[in-house]
């Protein structure tokens, strides 16, 4: 049989759990939210001699400063 007290601690633990839910949700759109600039604007790096290549087209298969393959 539940008792008052325990009926208490239950609401309580419910409590907390809705209060972690809501606040990694808000987390998550806020991260989201500040991400959204590096998905429209991806800075593509060479590997092998870290040029900056965001300027130069997708499709290239070698970078034009070290003719290291890109992946
Ligand atoms: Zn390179």
């Amino acid at each position: 049989m539940i008792t008052g007290v325990e009926w208490i601690i239950i609401a309580f633990l419910v409590l907390v759990v809705v209060i972690v839910v809501v606040v990694l949700l808000l987390t998550k759109l806020l991260a989201s939210k500040s991400e959204e600039k590096e998905v429209y604007y991806p800075t593509r790096i060479c590997p092998k001699c870290g040029r900056n290549l965001s300027q130069l087209p997708d499709d290239i298969k070698n970078c034009p400063y070290c003719s290291n393959e890109l992946a």
